[in-house]
């Protein structure tokens, strides 16, 4: 069987540019809806609570907490070898909408439902990718 390769990154819609340009400075930035109020995720044109198209970009704060996780131990691709064993989560941001994303660090393998966890940006390539960390219960 032919070794298998990533596919081709997705093109960018307007809204995820301004998602992944924020991530490049070091921001995790959510649209929040101008008639609702309601933040949301993943970058869309569209508020997914009342339809509205009127929004602004808001930085947030990066906290969350793990919903649910796995330990990925057999890579989907020979891409992902080097990178075994990983965690994909579901973080619930502290403004609501969920995220997944990897949970990364040196302890991302003791991960719990629950945990408290906050953003750091990972370099992919020529950009930064939001992902989370545990934070520890003893930090300020
Ligand atoms: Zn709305």
């Amino acid at each position: 069987m032919p070794p298998l390769s990533l596919p081709s990154p997705p093109a960018l819609t307007a809204e995820a540019r301004h998602y992944f340009a924020a991530a490049a400075r070091g921001r995790l930035e959510l649209q929040f809806c101008q008639s609702c109020a309601a933040p949301w995720f993943f970058p869309r044109p569209t508020c997914p609570r009342c339809g509205g198209d009127d929004y602004r970009w808001a930085p947030v704060s990066g906290r969350g907490v793990v919903e649910s996780f796995t330990i990925v131990t057999r890579a989907p691709s020979p891409a992902f070898r080097d990178l075994l064993p990983y965690v994909v989560a579901v973080v619930a941001l502290a403004e609501g909408p969920r995220m997944m994303a990897n949970i990364v660090g040196a302890d991302a393998l003791e991960v719990t439902i629950g945990a408290p966890v906050e953003v750091v940006f990972e370099t992919r390539g020529e950009g930064r990718v939001p992902q989370f960390a545990c934070v520890r219960e003893d930090a300020p």
